[in-house]
């Protein structure tokens, strides 16, 4: 039988279920100062979420920062899902490709990009 979580994952979008597990994928949607703050408005269009973040201008250290969310991503269950829970979930509904594939593209992004190893 299904949990509450598992109910809540596996309806869930794939771009929620990618953000849980990826994390968000944040892109600068406005910069504004504020006296000894700046705050700084990201959107994932992943999913089609805000974060509003307020930087020390002199420090670069975090002061604050509010989220908000598109409809569908917050877990109104009460049973708490982690980012391995979002894992799962995704490898359940991705077709995987094979060794011989992954290979390829390690090669291909070696050849194509420096490295510090
Ligand atoms: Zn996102």
């Amino acid at each position: 039988m299904a949990s509450r979580r598992d109910d809540f994952l596996s309806n869930a979008d794939d771009s929620v279920v990618e953000c849980r597990a990826f994390s968000h994928n944040w892109e600068d949607a406005g910069d504004f100062m504020n006296g000894r703050s700046v705050h700084i408005v990201l959107y994932c269009e992943r999913c089609d979420s805000y974060a509003v973040v307020e930087w020390s201008k002199s420090a670069g250290t975090i002061e604050g920062r509010k989220y908000k969310y598109s409809p569908g991503y917050l877990n109104n269950t009460g049973q708490p899902v982690t980012k391995a829970d979002a894992r799962v979930e995704r490898i359940r509904r991705t077709k995987f490709q094979g060794t011989k594939e992954f290979e390829k593209l390690l090669d291909q992004i070696d050849e194509e990009r420096e490295s510090y190893r």
